[in-house]
Order: structure tokens, then sequence, then C-alpha cells
């Protein structure tokens, strides 16, 4: 049985580790971007995300003063045992975000949207947002946090079919000099596309593919991998580098997923994530034993399966 007070500790440590620590696979592609940066104001950005990293880790504070909106995505295994059930397991999490948004301190970004009162805790309704999915014959829960930006670097268009890939590589690029330009998303930015589903599930997937996917990772459908790694490069270069300031080093990682969608339509929804890649995995096992990791392996083959089975 996985215990309320586990969950409790593990998402506490989770918002911590999320907020300061910079996962290893975005830290490498910056170095990398900065080797090969031409342009020299662009290359000095680079070098100051790339200090800021390290500060954040010695000084034991959250890496981008603003925090964000703290949310979990738990993955739930089909023989896990849960104390209290889902509803304990909620209160947990809300707990923990309270507790870290006064401990580490996160910035108590949520508000009433017409009131604008604030709880400062991060807390309130639909706050902090928790999303589920399930795995077959596993008894362990996945917790995943992510601290991600609420302002820019996000939208979404109707396409039709006959567009096609065209039309979404105009939509990609008609994005990247929407935000890039005045450095609205924080660039240097891993950009998750959603295609297809209902407008919401298309969204909610770009989301997913910008957050919980790892720098270098690829959809295992050839073509869509194709189109991953071909929109990267021309991500990189449209002339944007970090910042908006003029450069060849904006795009981190292109990251595409897929739903099917109604045949009159191809939805597609674009999300930024910028360079203060706040996200922690941990796995709780049935022994109350916990794993830590950077990779959250939201998109399993489970998840992604195409037939009935
Ligand atoms: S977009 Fe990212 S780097 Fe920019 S202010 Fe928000 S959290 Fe910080």
């Amino acid at each position: 049985m996985i215990k309320a007070d586990t969950i409790l500790q593990t998402a506490r440590e989770l918002n911590v580790k999320a907020a300061i620590e910079i996962p290893r696979d975005v830290e490498k592609e910056i170095e990398r971007m900065k080797e090969k940066e031409t342009h020299e104001l662009s290359r000095y950005v680079l070098i100051k995300i790339l200090e800021n990293y390290k500060a954040a880790i010695k000084d034991n504070r959250p890496m981008c003063a603003d925090t964000g909106l703290p949310r979990y995505y738990a993955k739930i295994g089909n023989e896990a045992k849960i104390e209290g059930g889902m509803v304990l397991l909620e209160k947990m999490l809300r707990r923990a975000t309270a507790d870290t948004t006064n401990g580490i301190p996160l910035r108590p970004n949520r508000v009433h949207p017409f009131s604008r009162k604030d709880y400062n805790n991060n807390v309130g309704i639909h706050a902090p947002t928790v999303d589920y999915s399930f795995e077959p014959e596993a008894d362990w829960l996945d917790l995943t946090v992510v601290h991600k930006g609420g302002l820019f670097g996000a939208d979404y268009r109707m396409l039709f079919p006959a567009d096609g890939i065209g039309g979404l590589k105009r939509f990609f690029l008609d994005c990247l000099a929407e935000f890039l330009r005045r450095g609205m998303s924080c660039q240097p930015v891993v950009i998750g596309i959603g295609v297809g589903g209902t407008k919401d599930v298309c969204v909610r997937l770009a989301k997913e593919a910008a957050c919980l996917r790892m720098v270098g990772d690829r959809n295992p459908d050839p073509q869509i991998a194709a189109l991953e790694t071909e929109l990267t490069a021309l991500g990189n270069k449209a002339g944007f580098g970090p910042m908006g300031f003029p450069g060849n080093s904006a795009v981190l990682d292109v990251h595409i997923e897929v739903a099917y969608a109604h045949t009159g339509g191809m939805p597609v929804s674009i999300q930024h994530f910028c360079y203060a890649q706040r996200r922690k995995t941990a796995r709780v096992f049935s022994d109350n034993t916990v794993s830590w990791r950077e990779d959250p392996m939201w998109f399993t083959q489970y998840y992604r399966r195409d037939t009935i089975e």
C-alpha cells in the first residue's frame, strides 16, 4: 500500500528539485548551442543562462524568480493501492504545493481571475492541476512535477486536412515570430506540438509534448520523428537567438504528439516551454521506497495505444 505521507513527502521534494535543478538533457543542449552560436550577444546570453543554472543549485534557490504554475502528472499502475484513494492523493498534492510555496519559496502566482484573491500558496480552484494516466501490470505511482509559465508561448489553430504539413509549418513559424522576436517565450525553448483530437485534447497533448519528453527524444512513428528533427532545424534557422536577440539557438527540440481527429479537420496546438525547464519525476513503489529520475516516461506504449487492447 502506498501511504499518503510518502506521497506528501515525495511531492514536496519533487517541487524543490524541479524548481532548483535543471535537467541534465536541457543543460547539455544549451552547452552545445553555446559552442555553435555565431552571434556574440546570443552566445553571451547562453553563457549567462548556464551560469544561472549553477547559481540556483549553489544558492539552493529557484532557477527563475517567476516559478510558473506548479502542476502534477500522476501515472498510476493498474495494480497500485493508494491509502485514502484518489481523494487523499489529491489532498496530499495540494498540501505539498502550499508547503513548498512557503518553504522554497515559490512565487505565489495563483490568483482568482476576477477578484485577484490570493491564498499565497498556489492553491485555489483547479490549482494545482493534476493530470492522470495509467499503466497496466504495475503497482507503483509515478509523480511528475512541472513548473511551467502560464502567460505566453501557447496557441491553437484549426487547420483543414488539405493544409497538411505545409499548414503546420506555417503555424509553427507564425508562433516563432509572434513569441520569439520579443523574447516572450524566454527561449531557447522546447516546443510541443499537439495534432488532432478535440481542441482540449490537442492543447493538452502539446503541453505534455513540451514538458514531459527529454531533449533528443523522438516519437516512435518514423514520419513524425523526421518532422520533429526537421522543425527543430527550421526553428534554429529562422534568425532567432535566446531571449529575443538575433542568433541561431532558439529551439532546444520539437516534440510532436498526435490523437485521432475529426475527419474534417486537423487541429494543431503549439506550446513553448522556456529554458527554465522545471520538471522532475519520482516513482513511489508499493513498499513506499522512492526512486528519482529526470525522464518523466509519460508517453508509454500504452499511453499511445491505437487499438482496443
Ligand atoms: S518564461 Fe520561464 S524563464 Fe521566462 S520568466 Fe517565465 S519561468 Fe522564467
